[in-house]
């Protein structure tokens, strides 16, 4: 402080706060005696980053000096990197992290500073089974050598694989969200769009964290099992089968992808680098990998949003508008081109328009079983003779899939189910005003709904009863 000019009576008055130190420590036999302390900080005391920060500036001018260590990022060489009480020393050989681990030595000694050597790890990025032998001391006694550092929550592995960071992602991501549903269940909170609004909040920041760097590296696969957190959410919330394909689920519950969301936060992340200062490393390291033509992260980047069609000049600014921009071209992407038997099936009787909006009979006004019908009679988990016939080994031919509840000796499907069945014709008299539609979608809209919802609840419980009548036979 003395070095920096700060006045003598703030140092005077520091150094009053800490004259006489006195400590108490909570033990399991309760309070212990007070004692004196004359070492570290007290604790939660707010001068303890700002004396750090004082030692540490002198650190990275002390290490620049030095010989050796650094790697060329851009046109700079970086020598180490600094994060609150973090250091991390950089090297290209092994030699040159010698001589920074020295100078290390040489500052701490110099400042009366210590290094905590139990927390102190080595990581060599290499493939080479004997770069891996190197030894590196620190005051004398070695440093472990290690195969994954978390450096600001983010892991990384020595051979600049994802595999670890993807695992842990998921690993938490699961643990979040059974820990969301569990929470859910004690309060008994059902609402669908409450728990969807929720999964965004405490989940999916944890699954995501850190994509803007490992994002385009993940796989096709990879992202599959991402996603499973997401469609477990779904499935289970809308009672659904686990077999229904995830742009139905998404669809239906009014979500987005978890990769959609990633690509909209690297987005977001670009374009804040683009409106850096030339002279911020994330904008110079952008620059530089630009213009080679390697296996770059910016390359990589480029190549996953070219996957989904998405185009950087195109993409708007902001960042509400970027996550729209990217949830339409991932719409598209989902119900253009080739769709399976399932998905074109969903558009044609529930959803025209392939919109990802909000369903009214998800909402409040519905109570909970006639919901859980309504979302398996919509993506296919009900037990009409259609879908049962897929299970049989072998699969039954579709034009045997006949309705066994009527005379009629047609294909039990939800049409069929829900506007023709003569078994359900009494009741369908009662809601024969609700019931004038060209196709099943219009059913489910705004002012249908309630008497919708009550129809199928009945003709659900008429048809159960029926098919018990049949097996007691
Ligand atoms: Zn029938």
């Amino acid at each position: 402080m003395e070095e920096l000019g700060i006045p003598d009576e703030f140092r005077a008055a520091v150094h009053k706060l800490y004259e006489q130190v006195r400590a108490k420590i909570i033990t399991r036999e309760g309070m212990s005696e007070c004692f004196g302390s004359n070492i570290g900080v007290k604790q939660g005391c707010p001068l303890s980053p700002t004396l750090f920060g004082l030692y540490i500036d002198k650190l990275e001018d002390w290490l620049n000096k030095t010989e050796g260590g650094g790697i060329q990022l851009a046109s700079y060489v970086v020598k180490l990197l600094l994060y609150a009480d973090d250091l991390i020393l950089i090297s290209k050989t092994a030699q040159g992290l010698r001589e920074q681990l020295k100078a290390l030595e040489l500052f701490c000694q110099e400042v009366g500073m210590q290094v905590n050597t139990s927390k102190t790890k080595i990581m060599i990025f290499t493939l080479k089974r004997n770069e891996r032998q190197n030894v590196f001391l620190f005051e004398g006694s070695p440093l472990e050598i290690v195969n994954e550092y978390k450096y600001l929550g983010i892991d990384f592995h020595h051979k600049l694989s994802w595999e670890t960071c993807k695992a842990k992602r998921i690993q938490g991501g699961w643990k979040a969200s059974f820990l969301l549903q569990n929470r859910c269940r004690k309060a008994e909170l059902w609402d669908w769009k409450t728990k969807k609004t929720l999964f965004g909040l405490l989940v999916t920041p944890v699954v995501l964290y850190g994509c803007e760097v490992w994002g385009s590296s993940m796989s096709n696969h990879g992202w599959r099992q991402i996603e499973r957190i997401q469609k477990h959410l779904i499935t289970s919330s809308l009672k659904v089968k686990s077999t229904v394909p995830y742009e139905i689920l998404l669809a239906e519950a009014g979500s987005f992808s978890l990769e959609a969301s990633a690509i909209a936060r690297m987005i977001s992340y670009l374009k804040k680098v683009e409106n850096m200062d030339n002279l911020r490393w994330p904008k110079m390291v952008v620059n530089d990998t630009l213009e080679r033509k390697k296996k770059t992260w910016m390359n990589q980047n480029t190549k996953w949003m070219y996957k989904w069609g998405i185009n950087m000049q195109e993409c708007p600014n902001s960042n509400r508008e970027i996550k729209n921009y990217v949830i339409e071209r991932f719409r598209t992407a989902m119900w253009t081109g080739q769709i399976g038997r399932k998905k074109a099936h969903y558009i044609r009787e529930f959803n025209l328009t392939g919109e990802h909006d909000e369903k009214a009979y998800l909402g409040t006004v519905i109570k909970g079983k006639a919901k859980i019908l309504v979302a398996q009679l919509r993506t296919g988990s009900h037990h009409l003779r259609c879908e049962t016939g897929r299970w049989t080994i072998p699969k039954e031919d579709w034009e045997r899939r006949i309705c066994l509840f009527c005379s009629k000796g047609v294909v039990e499907t939800e049409w069929h189910f829900v506007m023709e069945c003569s078994a359900y014709d009494d009741i369908r008299i009662q809601y024969k005003n609700n019931l004038k539609v060209d196709r099943l979608e219009e059913l489910f809209e705004g002012t249908k709904l309630p008497a919708t919802t009550s129809f199928i609840f009945k003709i659900h419980s008429r048809r159960a009863d029926i098919e018990k009548s049949l097996k007691s036979d």
